[in-house]
């Protein structure tokens, strides 16, 4: 074989190595943008069945921090060792309780979602844990970064679309972990502001793309109506929407109003008795779950396992009301509150069991 041919075979063999590379990247590349498969939750360790899922908290935080934490860095740094300490022993408190499956409720644009903290909390527990992509109401979150686009003409709501679709297909930046919810939420009653009305059709872009539930924040006892009506103009399927914070309210006819729209409903600040006493919302879940509501109603505590940033001073007198504000509290003290109260043991299961799993099925 002649040298000149010799290279020709090479540069043949060569080509036809490029052109099965070519195509092997452009398969793989296109086998990651892929939502949930059909029927399953994106965990942070992976795909699992909504049958998995088992006693949910629907909205807790692992770490948390307002916008603007950061630049308090020099004086209190992030500090992972204390982060995860404090998580284990928060996931050993609900573990104990029998709780399988935890959905972090942090967005984006706020401090603490750490995708590997999930990971690595997940794999040392054995629990669910599920993550969010999404964006803070306007007065709570970073809405700048985004204002500051629509003043020369950008279509955010696009833009923050194609951002919690790709993190929900592909992952969270380089981590590989793909996000399970979307969280989005307001700033009280009345119209929603044009900034939310973009984070919240983004959501229903997403969702709609993905499959993926809706959660929300709402803002005092406001706001639920409003971010229910605006999800199914935007045609959201109702059954992957859980209005959050209804907690917020002491008037079951605001919960009843919410229903009403064919979402779920989530009393998820449980035992923050400063904003709504326990026996209280005890008392309005009793009654809702008579009225034959069990099937729409979560049950959560918002806890921050951590805040970063200094230590959060309150004053000695609120400390006690914070007492309750704890992982394991529904499970130990408020179901069988609700139990005394005439809730059946099957209405319980359905509100931490079967609601979670069928938020993520759309039933
Ligand atoms: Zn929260």
């Amino acid at each position: 074989m002649s040298k000149r041919r010799v290279t020709k075979v090479s540069f043949l063999a060569i080509l036809s190595l490029l052109v099965v590379f070519a195509f092997v990247v452009s398969a793989s590349a296109k086998a990651k943008v892929t939502a949930p498969p059909p029927g399953m939750i994106n965990s942070v360790l992976g795909p699992i069945s909504p049958n998995k899922l088992g006693t949910t908290l629907v909205h807790e935080h692992f770490a948390f921090a307002y916008p603007g934490w950061f630049a308090d860095e020099t004086i209190a740094p992030y500090n992972y060792k204390a982060v995860l300490k404090a998580d284990l022993a928060a996931i050993k408190a609900a573990k104990k309780y029998g709780i399988k499956t935890i959905i972090d409720a942090t967005m984006n644009d706020v401090g603490g979602r750490n995708p590997m903290l999930y990971k690595e909390l997940a794999k040392k527990t054995g629990i669910n844990i599920i993550c969010s992509t999404g964006l803070y109401a306007e007065h709570l979150g970073s809405p700048v970064y985004w204002k500051e686009r629509v003043v020369w003409g950008a279509d955010i709501s696009k833009m923050m679309s194609e951002l919690f679709i790709k993190e929900i297909t592909e992952g969270i930046g380089k981590t590989g972990v793909k996000a399970g919810v979307i969280k989005c939420g307001t700033s009280g009653g009345g119209p929603i502001s044009p900034y939310e009305t973009a984070v919240l059709k983004a959501a229903v872009v997403a969702q709609k793309a993905t499959g993926v539930p809706i959660i929300t924040h709402t803002e005092g006892a406001l706001g639920g109506v409003e971010q229910a009506d605006l999800f199914l103009a935007e045609g959201a399927n109702p059954k992957k929407v859980m209005i959050g914070h209804v907690s917020n309210s002491k008037d079951i006819e605001y919960h009843k109003a919410i229903l009403a729209k064919g979402v779920y409903i989530a009393f998820d600040r449980i035992g923050l008795e400063v904003i709504t006493p326990t026996a209280i919302n005890v008392k309005n879940i009793a009654e809702l779950c008579k009225l034959g509501y069990a099937n729409q109603i979560m049950l959560s505590h918002d806890t921050v396992n951590f805040w970063l940033g200094r230590p959060i001073w309150v004053p000695d007198s609120y400390v006690p009301a914070f007492a309750n504000w704890r992982i394991d509290f529904i499970s130990e003290k408020v179901l069988p509150l609700l139990k005394a109260e005439g809730v059946t043991d099957e209405q319980i299961k359905t509100m931490m069991v079967d609601n979670p799993r069928n938020l993520f099925l759309g039933k």
